[in-house]
């Protein structure tokens, strides 16, 4: 890729601008090497973009226009990014870690957002409501106005895709606040709008601490609406500021999430989901295979094959790894390793058995072994604690019902699986999982289309599919009185 510049600005009212809270180091997790400073904003800056976004959308600008024009110029900011696929994915790599054919994927996910919510822009229609002959009612959904939205370091580009996309077709306009750890690939959301055309103000990105920038965002009693993406302790935070202002939000909040494996399972074709439900994105994942609780009469093969695929993954820094195939990267920061690593040695004195893994590396970067642990408990930290890295925890059952029951037994509810070959039994536990999604027979099984969000502690509201449109629009009743002729 070309040299990465030395500092990145923020973007507020169509210009690049320094950031009143000074700057930050972003490294290359990969090598632990500094690659760029970062702007970071001050809750001036951040009221600034909130302005701007609130004066774009009180000019109508976009809420006048047809919706098929709004949908139109989404669409066009999925294909710019498409168009500079290569350089977004080196960049993001280089930031996050994950190997560039991962990077890839997140970057054509994030253009499959602005394809696919772009598309529905004229699908949102009202109804009218019979009041009788006196009356003529119907109703709008409206955007709410200024959408504010905070943005995690494990999948930079596609979470901002998510909302952005969702927001401006709606007609919303937007003040994203980048992750301070992973926030140059957000630049190229400036440069898409810039592209297509959006007025100055309608996309704002203010890179900057969370107490700072992030509390100042989610606190602007200026924003009418808040996503965020990220840890329970955060989303509270940004919830109870957010509530002091009367203010909706989207809270996304990670997960503990079990697939059960019945004694019936294909555990060959599983191998497959293991290695994309774990070990992807080095296991910084909010919907990651975390737990598996298997059969007793399945438990030592399936321990077995999850060993194997921790064991043929090559780690090194994502740069080095261009193609598909078994590999991974770093983590994010030495900190979130260190933080794994920590939880992985705490399990282990509570009695489980580390079958593979489970150290740092000693090589310069954030790498920790792809980690497997085996007769992991319910009530033991490693099966209650979101790790956030490459480490399974496997736990074995014995009846249907006790599966389920560990499988609903933490304080999250994101994602969940069944694997059998069983129709009937996967419908019936699936039912009983407390989750948003269940995945039967393929991990992540699903996309862009398919509503995700949690139950419990991983939040509420839903992104992905149409119901995430509801996020961005408030319906207005209209009830006309009519005059008898
Ligand atoms: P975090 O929740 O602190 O940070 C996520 C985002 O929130 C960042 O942009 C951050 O700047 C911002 N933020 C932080 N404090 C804020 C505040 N008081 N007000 C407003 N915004 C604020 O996450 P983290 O500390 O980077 O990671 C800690 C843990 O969070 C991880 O170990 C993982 O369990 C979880 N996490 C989950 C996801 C997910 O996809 N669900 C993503 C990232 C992190």
């Amino acid at each position: 890729m070309r040299e990465v510049k030395g500092y990145w600005q923020n973007y507020i009212d169509g210009a690049w601008v320094d950031g009143g809270a000074g700057r930050i180091d972003v490294i290359n997790p990969g090598t632990g090497e500094k690659i760029a400073e970062q702007a970071l904003a001050d809750a001036r800056d951040v009221d600034l973009a909130v302005q701007a976004a609130k004066r774009v959308h009180s000019t109508g600008v976009l809420t006048d226009m047809r919706p098929v024009e709004r949908g139109r110029i989404v669409q066009a900011m999925g294909r710019y990014l498409l168009e500079h696929l290569e350089e977004i994915a080196a960049l993001l790599s280089l930031e996050q870690g994950k190997p560039i054919w991962e990077a890839r994927i997140e970057v054509t996910g994030a253009a499959r957002y602005f394809e696919y919510y772009g598309n529905q822009a004229e699908t949102l229609e009202g109804r009218s409501i019979p009041l009788g002959a006196g009356y003529f009612d119907f109703t709008t959904d409206e955007p709410y106005g200024v959408s504010a939205q905070i943005i995690p370091w494990n999948f930079p580009v596609e979470m901002t895709a998510r909302s952005l996309s969702a927001a401006l077709t709606t007609g919303n306009t937007v003040v994203v606040k980048p992750p301070e750890m992973t926030p140059l690939s957000n630049a190229w959301f400036a440069h898409a709008a810039e592209a297509v055309g959006l007025p100055k103000g309608a996309v704002n990105l203010v890179c900057g601490y969370g107490h700072q920038a992030g509390a100042a965002l989610s606190a602007h009693p200026d924003i009418n609406q808040v996503v965020f993406t990220g840890s329970v302790a955060t989303g509270i935070a940004i919830a109870s500021a957010a509530a002091k202002n009367v203010v909706p939000c989207v809270l996304e909040l990670g997960g503990k999430s079990a697939a059960i494996v019945h004694s019936d399972a294909d555990l060959v074709a599983m191998e497959t989901d293991i290695r994309k439900g774990i070990f992807i994105n080095a296991g910084q994942v909010c919907s990651a295979m975390s737990r598996i609780i298997v059969h007793e009469s399945r438990h030592d093969e399936l321990v077995q094959r999850a060993v194997s695929i921790a064991e043929s993954l090559s780690v090194g820094p994502g740069a080095d790894r261009q193609t598909f195939g078994a590999n991974m990267g770093p983590m994010v920061s030495v900190k979130q390793r260190d933080r794994a690593a920590g939880l992985v040695s705490e399990a282990v004195s509570q009695g489980a058995k580390l079958v593979t893994g489970g150290r740092a590396m000693n090589i310069p970067g954030a790498f920790l072994q792809p980690t497997v642990l085996a007769e992991v408990t319910p009530e033991m930290t490693i099966a209650q604690t979101e790790v956030f890295g490459p480490v399974l925890s496997v736990l074995r059952f014995r009846e249907d019902a006790e599966a389920i029951e560990i499988a609903n037994g933490t304080d999250y509810g994101l994602v969940g699986g069944v694997f059998t070959r069983d129709l009937d039994r996967a419908t019936q536990v699936a039912r009983k999982i407390r989750a948003g999604q269940v995945f039967v027979n393929e991990w992540f099984a699903g996309g862009v289309e398919t509503p995700f969000g949690g139950y419990g502690k991983s939040g509420y509201g839903r992104e992905k599919g149409r119901e995430a449109l509801w996020n961005y629009v408030q319906t207005k009743n209209i009830a006309i009185k009519l005059k008898r002729t």
